[in-house]
């Protein structure tokens, strides 16, 4: 009989989205008539631009020609999007990331992920994540072998957490112990915290003192608004001899249901190998990507080339400030009602303390705050303690909806809690 990889049984068998459709279901099979709005998953609602959708109809056309068919395209990417991508997001921010740097691939989720099969494997690499944390970091480090089992918390041995909570202003603070490779998540999912060019920097300045790797995740950048916060690590000096970047169009575009992605390996970044010699970590990334990925369709990479056309540029703009207008409605809900509330300023979550339970001084927990909204008001939240320990007495509303069920979710929830 086949041997199994070991490391997938210390992984926690609820993992919290299946955990919450669990309880959505038990829920509405019990109340057949309940109009549950679905607040939880960060999913987008609204259609692809139509100056996508166009370039996606006209890429389509060239599939049913011979003359333009196209078969397997290049892993990497093709050219005219990576140095679409390398031009508007890179070079119009004074960054310095070539095309030949960017992989084009069909997620974030995934990429991140995936990089660590260029990294050791076991646990020779000291691994950090922010607490509360998008949950794949972690669970694909457990897959790898990099952790040991997981404690009562819910915390794995051999995984450094660094607690983001509002005492800090959500901002991880530097580990006190040296660690090889650091998630940063920024915009962050959960809390919606943005992270500024000083706190940038001390990090990248971390990276270097201790040969240390950051994993960037800026799936969110879209939706920063404003100008002193940056939107890749590449602005800060010196960022291209520690960090790998992941961008995705999920978000900004509303490419989650049609995948397209990138991550920026520079050439710059160097890891070790067992003699200690450095090792460009591209070429690695490189004969990865080649050798296990086949390229994202190019239907879906003109589409995604088209957001940086004019007309894409401007009607991605309009969706995120749409997506942003839920969540000031949101925010705006919450704070009304005497709640703490984080996030959804540049960003599409909104992160918010749960209130003390009536009669008493206590707050209500992050699930029993889940089963309250799905109980009273027929709303989906996301528990904040699903995300990690820090989170235990939060919850996250996400802004991805439509305006009318926003409006009336939020109605809900004034009646129930005023
Ligand atoms: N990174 C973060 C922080 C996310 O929240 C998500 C999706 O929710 C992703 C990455 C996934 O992005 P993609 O759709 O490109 O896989």
């Amino acid at each position: 009989m086949a041997r199994i990889n070991d490391n997938y049984l210390k992984l926690k068998a609820g993992y919290l989205f299946p955990e919450i459709g669990r309880r959505v279901t038990a829920f509405s099979n019990a109340n057949p008539d309940a109009k549950i709005i679905r607040m939880g998953i960060g999913d987008v609602t609204e259609p692809l631009p139509p100056a996508i959708i166009e370039a996606m109809h006209k890429a389509v056309d060239e599939m049913a020609k011979r003359e333009t068919f196209r078969g397997y395209g290049p892993e990497q990417g093709y050219a005219f999007l990576r140095d679409a991508i390398a031009k508007n997001e890179y070079a119009a921010r004074n960054c310095e990331v070539h095309a030949d740097e960017i992989f084009v691939s069909d997620g974030s989720k995934c990429d991140t992920g995936n990089i660590l099969d260029i990294l050791a494997p076991g646990k020779e690499n000291v691994i950090a994540v922010g607490d509360p944390v998008y949950p794949v970091y972690v669970d694909t480090n457990v897959m790898a072998g990099h952790t040991g089992q997981s404690n009562a918390k819910g915390e794995y041995e051999g995984i450094v957490y660094l607690p983001m909570t509002a005492e800090n202003g959500f901002k991880a603070s530097l580990p006190t112990r040296k660690v090889d490779v650091i998630y940063l998540c920024f915009p962050n999912n959960p809390t919606g915290a943005v992270i500024d060019r000083g706190a940038l920097t001390e990090w990248v300045l971390y990276a270097k003192e201790n040969d240390a790797i950051i994993l960037y995740d800026a799936a969110y950048e879209a939706y920063i608004s404003v100008d002193d916060i940056p939107h890749s690590i590449y602005e800060i000096p010196g960022a291209r001899e520690v960090a790998i970047e992941f961008r995705s169009c999920s978000k900004n575009a509303g490419f989650t249901g049609t995948r397209c992605a990138w991550t920026v390996v520079p050439k710059a970044l160097m890891g070790t190998n067992e003699k200690g010699e450095k090792v460009e970590l591209h070429k690695l990334w490189m004969r990865r990507h080649t050798t296990k990925f086949n390229g994202v369709p190019y239907i879906i990479q003109r589409g995604a080339e088209a957001i940086y056309s004019d007309q894409g540029k401007q009607q991605v703009a309009d969706l995120i400030a749409f997506y942003m207008q839920n969540a000031a409605i949101i925010r705006s809900t919450f704070t009304s009602l005497g709640m703490e509330v984080y996030g959804g300023i540049h960003a599409p979550y909104v992160w918010v303390k749960t209130p003390s339970a009536p009669g008493s001084s206590n707050r209500i927990d992050s699930w029993g705050m889940f089963d309250k909204m799905l109980r009273e008001c027929h709303v989906v939240i996301t528990p904040g303690s699903g995300f990690g320990a820090s989170g235990e007495g939060y919850f996250r509303v996400s802004a991805f909806n439509s305006r009318a069920n926003v409006e009336e979710a939020m109605q809900r929830i004034r009646t129930k809690f005023q």
